[in-house]
C-alpha cells in the first residue's frame, strides 16, 4: 500500500507510519519529496489488512492511503487467471465455450404453469429452468412464493424435461432444504450483503447465482462473491440484473458494461438477467442479444405461459412465442461471437 503524507508533514509522523507497517510485516520504503511524502509498502498480506487502512486514515498527517493490490482474491482474475468453468452436470457448463440459457417463470404458481412453460423452454433451447419458491418482496402484502411444494414442482418439472434448477434462497435457515431440490442457488439482488446466507451458502455444495444488489459497485459484488468463496464454495457464478438510476422508464437499468467489466476482473462466469434488468417484455431481446454480444456466459429469462395472468412480474414475461422467436436470434449472435448456444441436456 502506499500511505501519502500532508505537505510539510512532521518527521514523527513519517517514523510513526513506517514503524506500524513494519510491524504488520510490511518491507516499506518511505520517499520525501520535495511537495509530498509517501510511504510506499510492499510484501504484507494486504487484503487481509482493510480494517488497518483505515486505521491509518486517522494518523496524523496521513492525508490518503492507497491499496495497490486489489481488495478480493479468491474472485480476481490476476490470482486465478484460468477461468471458472460451473458444471452443472449432464453437459451443462456455465463459463464454458457455450451460451447458457435459463429460463422459466418468476414464480412457481402451479404444477400446470411450471410443467408446460418447462416443456417449451426446454424445446427451445434452454438447460436450467428457473422459478421462485421463496419470493422476496417489497410488499409484505404480495405473494411470498409456494415454499417447499413450489421447489417439488421446480424439481419435478425439470426433471421431466432434462433440466437444471436455479432457484432464490433468503433464508439461511432454508439453504439445506433448497439446496435438495436445486442445483444452483440463487442470491437476490436485496441480499447481495447478507452476509450472513453468504457465509452458510458458501458452505453449500450447490453452484451459486449470485446477483449484483441494486445499488452495488462491482467491487462489492465481487467482494460478496468472496464471502461466499472463502467460506468454501467457488461455484460462483455473478448476475447482471440492473441497477437502479434516476431513469424510472425502465425498472432497473441493465448494465451491459457489467459484462466485459467483471470478465476482466474476476475468473467467474457472468450470467444477465435482462427480465429484472427493464422490467419490460419488449426489451428482452434487444438487451439479451447485446449481453450475449458482450460476452455473457449465460442468460436467465422470466417465460410465463400467460403473463396478463402471471402471480408476479407478468410485464416483463415473455410469453411462449415471444421465446421461441427470441432464441434462434440470440443463437445468432452467439455463433457470431463463437459462443455457441448449449443445447438441451440429454438431446
Ligand atoms: C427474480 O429473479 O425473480 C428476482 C426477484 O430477482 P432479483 O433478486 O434480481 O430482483
Ligand atoms: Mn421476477
Amino acid at each position: 500500500m502506499i500511505v501519502v503524507l500532508r505537505h510539510g508533514c512532521a518527521p514523527s509522523s513519517v517514523m510513526q507510519v513506517t514503524e506500524r507497517l513494519q510491524e504488520l510485516g510490511y518491507e516499506v520504503r518511505p520517499i520525501i519529496g520535495v511537495e509530498k511524502t509517501v510511504v510506499a509498502a510492499v510484501g504484507g498480506d494486504e487484503h487481509r489488512n482493510v480494517d488497518i487502512v483505515e486505521q491509518f486514515r486517522s494518523y496524523q498527517d496521513v492525508e490518503d492511503v492507497i491499496l495497490i493490490t486489489r481488495s478480493y482474491k479468491y474472485t480476481a482474475l490476476e490470482t486465478h487467471p484460468e477461468r471458472t468453468k460451473i458444471d452443472l452436470g449432464d453437459g451443462v457448463v456455465v463459463g464454458g465455450r457455450e451460451v447458457v440459457m435459463m429460463a422459466g417463470p418468476c414464480t412457481v404458481e402451479s404444477e400446470e404453469q411450471t410443467f408446460c412453460t418447462a416443456d417449451v423452454v426446454a424445446r427451445a433451447g434452454a438447460t436450467v429452468l428457473r422459478g421462485g419458491a421463496f419470493k422476496p418482496s417489497t410488499s409484505p402484502y404480495s405473494f411470498q412464493g409456494l415454499g417447499v411444494e413450489g421447489l417439488r414442482i421446480l424439481r419435478a418439472a425439470a426433471d421431466q424435461y432434462g433440466l437444471k434448477v436455479v432457484t432464490e434462497v433468503m433464508d439461511p435457515r432454508k439453504v439445506e432444504i433448497v439446496s435438495e431440490y436445486a442445483d444452483v442457488l440463487q442470491v437476490g439482488t436485496r441480499n447481495m450483503q447478507n452476509y450472513d446466507l453468504l457465509k452458510e451458502v458458501g458452505l453449500s455444495r450447490r453452484a451459486i447465482l449470485l446477483k449484483r444488489g441494486m445499488s452495488a459497485k462491482y467491487e462489492e459484488l465481487l467482494l460478496a462473491a468472496e464471502y461466499i468463496a472463502t467460506a468454501g464454495n467457488e461455484r460462483v457464478m455473478l448476475c447482471e440484473r440492473g441497477i437502479r438510476t434516476f431513469e424510472t422508464y425502465t425498472r432497473n437499468t441493465l448494465d451491459i458494461g457489467a459484462v466485459p467489466v467483471l470478465k476482466s476482473l474476476s475468473h467467474l462466469p457472468v450470467v444477465v438477467d435482462p427480465s429484472q434488468g427493464t422490467g419490460r417484455r419488449d426489451l428482452v431481446e434487444p438487451l439479451s442479444l447485446a449481453a450475449v454480444a458482450a460476452g455473457a456466459d449465460a442468460l436467465i429469462i422470466e417465460v410465463h405461459p400467460n403473463p396478463d395472468q402471471a402471480i408476479k412480474d407478468g410485464p416483463q414475461s415473455l410469453t411462449f412465442d415471444g421465446f421461441n422467436q427470441m432464441v434462434p436470434r440470440i443463437a445468432r449472435v452467439a455463433d457470431a461471437v463463437g459462443r455457441p448456444m448449449g443445447t438441451p441436456a440429454g438431446t
